[in-house]
């Protein structure tokens, strides 16, 4: 087992410590939560260990489907030995039903559902606050190469069709969520970060309750419990 070492960077959700092997880092996760660009903040009690063990899982299942992951392995309720990745600077955001964003940017409703998955990201940078890219911006500003892209572009749509399957044998429906990849040393490209509420949206596949992060940003009440509900709707199958 890896020894933990010091502190590298704090996040808003995770914090990630060096290990004395310079291939693997530890992750540790936060109950800290923030929404709106940081403005809003706040804590959901037991959301680290939810995120922290859903987002294990789920990449598990991931890798056993054939999609190479950071994951490493699992040290506690928290905590995590992960590959230590370059970050590719691009929040991918999968989506097969309107919400968020999409919704509010092209003025539509929530709950459309899409014939085809749509795949955008958007520029990994606070300062700027995210903003959307296209493949040629992405190109332009050097973010990633051709290849990198489409690597990327084709393991979101296959994450996107295992997972859709697998929640949808949990009672929930998948309506869109953000990835982040890394690159390893030799230059492979690796699904990274996380997969949790904190990233994904969720609905009940019945009534189409919320059951992620919406919760805490449109504060909608029940934020713990909808984080300790996927957890059942997750591991109790
Ligand atoms: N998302 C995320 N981090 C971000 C932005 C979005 O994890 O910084 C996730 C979000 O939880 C949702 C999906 O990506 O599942 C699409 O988010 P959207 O673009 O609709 O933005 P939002 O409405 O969350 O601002």
């Amino acid at each position: 087992m890896v020894k933990k070492m010091e502190q590298l960077y704090e996040g808003k959700a995770k914090k990630v410590f060096a290990t004395d092997d310079p291939n693997y880092v530890i992750v540790s996760y936060k109950d800290d939560a923030t929404a709106f660009d940081g403005t809003k903040r706040g804590t959901i009690m037991g959301k680290g260990a939810v995120n922290n063990r859903m987002s294990n899982f789920l990449m598990g299942k991931l890798s056993e489907a054939g999609v190479p992951t950071h994951f490493v392995e699992e040290l506690s309720d928290r905590e995590t030995v992960v590959k230590k990745v370059r970050i590719v600077p691009l929040e991918v955001i999968i989506r097969n039903v309107s919400a968020g964003s999409f919704a509010k940017r092209y003025g539509v409703e929530e709950g459309i559902v899409f014939d085809e998955p749509t795949f955008e990201f958007s520029y990994k940078n606070d300062d700027l606050h995210d903003p959307l890219l296209n493949t040629s911006h992405a190109l332009a500003l050097k973010l990633a190469t051709k290849e990198e892209i489409e690597t990327i572009r084709s393991m979101a749509l296959k994450i996107n069709d295992i997972l859709k399957a697998f929640f949808a044998d949990c009672g929930v429906r998948l309506i869109d969520f953000k990835l982040e990849f890394g690159r390893l040393p030799d230059g492979t490209i690796v699904l990274a970060d996380e997969i949790s509420p904190d990233t994904c949206r969720f609905w009940d596949a019945k009534t189409n309750e919320k059951l992620d992060k919406d919760r805490f940003r449109r504060d909608l009440g029940n934020v713990e419990e909808a984080y300790q509900e996927m957890m059942r709707r997750v591991f109790g199958k």
